[in-house]
């Protein structure tokens, strides 16, 4: 029994490789525990849906239809399915609920005469609940479709669940299962509205498309769930278990039975022959329900329990279109569309897809693309140039018969201008109050995140100066992005030993913990990147591994990276990227960006500036002077003996004389450098403060 675990574990290990294929079928079991824990009503409903389906008398007359909605949670991935798919999956229901699939013909002789019709059909939702027109299948887009949970549900929120069954589709699931739904007693009441339902992996959907006809019946079995049954085995996520035969799906024409993860149809594991081909079970070759699962799931839709029973009225299936006979009109667009690459240097070509949803009759596209040239388009697919730098909105309007309808993305498209932005050398401490935002527009840097939390000016806790970036990771979903994008570098000066550093800190708060931090380099303003540094939770650690829940970083607790850009010399201008990857740890912290900085600038660069600060020595303010050759942009930047950053700006000079006010009344008493860079000289000088 010991070796048979360890296979399993090996061979959800190797499945695990595999980017989207499920490690096991169902968490339907671990989900039902959870909110046995937090749904107070589950309990006492779990008993009364027990006690109701024991004395519920079975007609066998009654066909139960139930409105379905399905809520493609994607990010323009091949997560976002056709909606022949979608079809393809109500179709199979219809065939597993109603034994009309071919397959029966296999089922072994000993179950043929109590495989049954369960008389439970599926049709897509045809009015939603605000009475309005559907086809039934939402498209959300949201990055919660990686490594889906139940927080998954809350970007693309239920709809009542007394009209409509829920089926949620998504890239991943966190759990590395195919899907899960709930039992109904252990969402009755309030709690479980916002989650009750099917979660399933998209391609473990119908047979076609992204999925395939080994997966259709997935969602048959998370039905099942839905529907109040249990494994063959019992109410577990264990099968091959020997214990399994004292436990009870509470059906009594299903075998007792160990449960089985492959197509073992003659296995008698209780003393009598398993039905493995049974749809609730792991075997992969289910082909059945039992009468007995019948009538246990029609106890469910004739029960109040979490609403099922008013799913298949006829005042409810009148409300969502779904009666017999109902067509309902074609429905107007529910406008969506992407561009690729949404920023890149100007005069660069972006191409826009529609998404649109909701119909699949869209007959007419009307594209406005302000600073674009052409400047709209009736394409389905457009490409736009966009000559002039800026920032722009997208607008499309699409229609079909019956209407028409819009969408506008704003600041979507960045055309950026390859001839201003920062110069070499390049030190960003974060010091600017108004950061992101720079005192110059073309020095402006992005943040996007797709969590609570992303990239945030933290004025409390620094390498250098008194400010850094941080992103509060165990504020955030596991897998949440945080972007931080720069300006347009221009990199004329930069030589082929270039090296960025900067300072990290960081703690995990579990063993679990997994943060990722990535840095990426662009030469095509955006529209491309290239990875240049990436580093997982064990090696970002900065304070020796101990888990921290809300870790701030000494002094001694932070590290420089170095990474070398020596590839990037031969370019005129280059973009950074740092993405960090929340994964449930404690905050990262980023300080001290420099690019380009000479190491030993007190030895080797002459003073062409003519920089002097008087007075010097002095007490608690200086100011410094200057001569520019040109109006050109000046980084100062204030030093310690210890080479610790205490202040640093950028100002714009006038051509001739510029005078700084230095104001140090905070730093302690000492020797301090500064440094003046311009694009083209720097400088430095020694400060005493008395
Ligand atoms: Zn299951």
């Amino acid at each position: 029994m010991k070796s048979f675990f360890v296979i399993i574990i090996l061979s959800s290990f190797f499945l695990n490789l595999s980017a989207q294929d499920a490690t096991r079928l169902c968490d339907t079991w671990e989900i039902n525990q959870r909110a046995m824990k937090l749904n107070p009503n589950a309990k006492k409903a779990i008993q009364d849906l027990k006690d109701f389906t024991s004395t519920y008398k079975e007609n066998g007359k009654q066909v139960y239809i139930i409105p379905v909605v399905f809520h493609v949670v994607h990010n323009y991935g091949t997560e976002n399915i056709s909606k022949e798919q979608i079809l393809d999956a109500i179709n199979v229901l219809n065939e597993d609920f109603r034994l009309r699939n071919l397959d029966t013909m296999y089922i072994v002789s000993q179950f043929k005469g109590i495989a049954a019709d369960c008389t439970i059909e599926f049709r897509l939702a045809k009015i939603d609940p605000n009475g309005n027109c559907t086809d039934g299948i939402e498209r959300i887009v949201s990055p919660l479709t990686k490594n889906a949970n139940e927080d998954t549900k809350m970007a693309a929120p239920a709809w009542p669940r007394d009209k409509y069954l829920n089926v949620w589709t998504v890239a991943s699931i966190e759990s590395g299962a195919a899907g899960y739904s709930y039992y109904p007693g252990s969402v009755d009441g309030s709690w479980g509205e916002d989650v009750d339902g099917v979660l399933l992996l998209s391609n473990y959907l119908g047979s076609i498309g992204t999925s395939q006809p080994s997966h259709k019946r997935t969602l048959t079995h998370e039905i099942g769930h839905y529907l109040n049954l249990m494994h063959p085995w019992g109410n577990s996520n264990s099968p091959g278990i020997a214990d399994n035969c004292y436990e009870d799906d509470e059906v009594t024409d299903t075998p007792n039975t160990i449960g089985h993860t492959t197509c073992s149809i003659t296995a008698e594991t209780c003393g009598s022959l398993d039905n493995v081909q049974n749809y609730m079970e792991y075997s992969y070759c289910g082909v059945m329900f039992t009468l007995g699962q019948r009538d246990r799931m029609h106890a469910a839709l004739n029960s109040t329990t979490a609403e099922r029973n008013n799913l298949w009225t006829t005042a409810n299936l009148i409300a969502t279109g779904t009666n017999d006979n109902y067509t309902g009109p074609d429905c107007i667009p529910v406008v969506d569309f992407k561009a690729i690459p949404y920023s890149g240097c100007m005069g660069y070509n972006v191409t826009f897809t529609d998404f649109s949803w909701n119909t699949d009759t869209i007959s007419s596209y009307n594209w406005s693309f302000p600073g674009g040239n052409p400047a709209s388009s009736n394409l389905a697919q457009p490409v736009v140039t966009y000559d002039t730098p800026g920032i722009y909105n997208v607008t499309l309007q699409a229609g079909n018969a019956t209407g028409s309808a819009s969408m506008t993305k704003t600041a979507y498209i960045s055309s950026i201008d390859t001839t201003t932005g920062l110069n070499i050398p390049i030190i960003e401490g974060f010091e600017n109050v108004t950061f992101p935002l720079a005192s110059f527009a073309d020095e402006n840097w992005t943040t996007t995140k797709t969590g609570n939390y992303g990239w945030q000016r933290l004025a409390t806790v620094s390498y250098s100066g008194t400010a850094c970036l941080s992103v509060r990771n165990n504020g955030n979903n596991i897998g949440d992005e945080s972007v931080l994008i720069s300006p347009n570098i221009l990199t004329d000066t930069l030589g082929v030993n270039a090296m960025i550093k900067f300072n990290l800190a960081y703690a995990k708060s579990s063993a679990e913990s997994s943060e990722i931090l990535r840095m990426f380099v662009s030469v095509d303003c955006g529209a491309t990147w290239k990875l240049r540094y990436s580093r997982t939770a064990a090696n970002l650690v900065t304070n020796g591994g101990a888990y921290v829940s809300n870790f701030i970083p000494t002094q001694s607790q932070w590290k420089e990276e170095t990474v070398s850009l020596s590839t990037y010399s031969a370019y005129p201008h280059i973009m950074l990227k740092f993405l960090c990857v929340s994964g449930d740890g404690s905050r990262l912290y980023l300080d001290n960006i420099n690019l380009g900085v000479p190491t030993n600038i007190e030895s080797t660069v002459s003073n062409q500036f003519g920089l002097t600060a008087y007075p010097n020595p002095f007490e608690k303010t200086t100011q410094l002077e200057w001569i520019s050759s040109e109006p050109e942009k000046i980084a100062i930047l204030i030093t310690d003996v210890t080479g610790k950053q205490v202040f640093a700006t950028k100002t714009e000079a006038v051509e001739g004389l510029n005078r700084f006010a230095i104001d140090l009344t905070t730093s302690p008493k000492g020797i301090y450098f500064v440094k003046l860079y311009s694009n083209k000289e720097s400088a430095t000088v020694k400060l005493i403060q008395l």
